[in-house]
C-alpha cells in the first residue's frame, strides 16, 4: 500500500521499525552467544532488554494513533542481520567480535535514522506523546551505538585484534589458547572447515585462524 500522506507514511515507517525490532530480538541472543568478549556479550544482552522495551514503546505509539499493532518486513535490518549470520559462520575469535561490532553498528545507525525520522514525523503531526516515546528510543539507540564504539576501542579488544593478526605460535597466556588444537580436532566440522579455507585463502580469515576459538569452547562459557 503506497502512502499518500505524512500520516500514512508515519504508519508505514512504524511498521517497518516494529518488524526490525522483532527481528533484532531474535538476532541479539545469537550475537551474544557468538561473542568472545564478556563485555560485548553483556552489551548485546543489555540491548536485547532495551529492544524489548522499544517494542512496547512502538505498541504505545500505534495506540496513540488508533492503528493496529502490525509489522511490515524491514528489508534493511533483515539484510544487516543476514550479514551478521555470515560473519558468525565464517569468522572466529577476536576477528568475529570485530565483525559483530561492525554489524551491530550498522544496525544501530539504521535504527538511529529510522527513529530520528519517526520522531520528526510525530512532531510534524503534532503527536507529542509519540514524539516523546520515539525520542526515548532514539536516545537508547545512540547510547547503544556509543557503547559499541567504546568496546571496539577498549584496550583489551584492540590487543586481541592485533594479536589475531600475528603469525607467531600462540602462547599460554594468549586469548583463546588451545584454540588451534581444539578447532583442528573438532568433530563438528566448523572449525576445521574454516581452518582449511584459511590456508587456501589467507587474508582476514587466515589471520583469524591463529587465535581461533572453537565453537564448543565458546558454548561452554
Ligand atoms: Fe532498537
Ligand atoms: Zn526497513
Ligand atoms: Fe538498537
Amino acid at each position: 500500500m503506497a502512502a499518500t500522506s505524512l500520516q500514512e507514511l508515519f504508519v508505514e515507517e512504524l511498521r517497518d521499525a516494529y518488524d526490525g525490532e522483532k527481528r533484532l530480538t531474535k538476532a541479539l541472543p545469537k550475537m551474544a552467544k557468538a561473542s568472545g568478549s564478556d563485555e560485548l556479550r553483556a552489551a548485546f544482552t543489555n540491548h536485547l532488554r532495551e529492544t524489548e522495551g522499544q517494542i512496547k514503546r512502538l505498541e504505545q505509539v500505534f495506540r496513540t494513533i488508533g492503528e493496529p499493532v502490525r509489522g511490515k518486513k524491514c528489508d534493511g535490518l533483515m539484510g544487516i542481520i543476514e550479514e551478521g549470520k555470515h560473519a558468525i559462520d565464517e569468522l572466529d575469535g577476536s576477528v568475529l567480535d570485530a565483525a559483530l561490532i561492525a554489524g551491530a553498528h550498522r544496525a544501530e545507525h539504521y535504527e538511529i535514522a529510522a527513529y530520528g525520522t519517526l520522531a520528526y514525523f510525530a512532531e510534524m503531526l503534532g503527536n507529542d506523546k509519540a514524539k516523546d516515546l520515539l525520542g526515548q528510543t532514539l536516545d537508547e539507540e545512540k547510547a547503544a551505538d556509543e557503547k559499541l564504539s567504546m568496546i571496539a576501542k577498549s584496550s583489551v579488544n584492540r590487543e586481541a585484534l592485533m594479536a589475531a593478526g600475528t603469525e607467531e605460535p600462540m602462547t599460554r597466556s594468549s586469548r583463546g589458547s588451545g584454540a588451534r588444537r581444539m578447532a583442528s580436532t573438532s568433530s563438528r566440522g566448523h572449525g576445521s572447515r574454516a581452518m582449511a579455507s584459511d590456508r587456501s585463502r589467507g587474508g582476514v580469515r587466515g589471520n583469524a585462524g591463529g587465535r581461533r576459538r572453537s565453537r564448543s569452547t565458546r558454548d561452554r562459557r
